[in-house]
């Protein structure tokens, strides 16, 4: 799945291409991929407005209008935006083109469907509970540990948690949690302050890293021009079975379920207790 550095390379790559462009048309293939309004006044809507600006918000895409509304998508499980001409035919999986000016389409191609689009007046309406950007300023050592006192769940599981802090799945918690020596397992209030200030850095060291590699293509995440990222090349733990080792002490990398979802660690590297 797309998390932050996918995303925020979608946006920074996707940007150069469409910011000041109208959109001309909507094609849909897949109806469903609109969640708000109606297919109708989502398309009578978009069609002749100005796109403005593009933002990301934790694993959301932010396309402001000239009328003040927003176009937010979100590309769930395995979706991509891909640029492209008008005259070019659409990449397979394609659920939907918007149709700009200057020749220029964005194909969202999601082998899987699960992806959505919306269009709002108010952003907040969607986006406006997510926990803190972990890039940002206002992310802080202490803040993050604010935010897990008293916390009972698995690490792992906490920093899945868009309402705890915005923009991290399943790939760049295992990561983090590995660069930290912090066991997926451990209840969140369990961390000392040490362990904690370990923890800030390495989530902010993982997602800079891999948005400097372009994201990570370890399943159907593509780049706006088609291409993959290299970010995965990078990874110590995550999506790493079938015998690896750790890099650090040749321990073999295990996954175990943490909330029904696999989670990669070094078992030596990050002991429970
Ligand atoms: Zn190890």
């Amino acid at each position: 799945m797309p998390e932050l550095p996918e995303v925020e390379t979608i946006k920074n790559e996707l940007l150069p291409h469409i910011v000041g462009r109208r959109v001309t048309g909507v094609t849909l293939f897949w109806e469903r991929i609109v969640r708000q309004p109606s297919v109708k006044e989502f398309c009578s809507r978009l069609i002749g407005q100005r796109l403005t600006g593009l933002a990301r918000r934790g694993k959301y895409l932010l396309f402001s209008l000239t009328s003040g509304e927003v176009l937010i998508i979100h590309l769930k499980m395995t979706g991509s935006l891909l640029v492209g001409q008008d005259s070019s035919e659409p990449p397979k999986y394609t659920r939907a083109i918007i149709h700009l000016d200057k020749d220029i389409n964005i194909f969202f191609r999601d082998p899987r469907k699960f992806g959505v689009m919306r269009l709002v007046e108010d952003a907040d309406s969607v986006v406006g509970k997510l926990g803190p950007e972990p890039l940002e300023a206002e992310f802080t050592p202490q803040l993050l540990a604010r935010r897990l006192t008293k916390r009972t769940a698995p690490v792992k599981a906490i920093l899945c948690d868009q309402n705890f802090i915005a923009g991290i799945g399943n790939m760049y918690a295992d990561e983090a949690l590995f660069a930290a020596r912090i066991h997926p397992l451990r209840q969140g209030g369990s961390l000392s302050s040490e362990e904690i200030e370990h923890l800030h850095r390495a989530i902010q060291q993982v997602l800079w890293s891999a948005i400097n590699n372009k994201g990570a293509s370890v399943d159907t995440y593509l780049r706006p021009d088609g291409t993959l990222g290299t970010a995965h090349f990078q990874f110590q733990v995550a999506h790493r079975l079938g015998g690896k080792l750790c890099s650090v002490c040749g321990t073999p990398i295990e996954r175990i379920p943490v909330r029904n979802r696999g989670s990669y660690f070094c078992p030596r590297c990050q002991p429970e207790s």
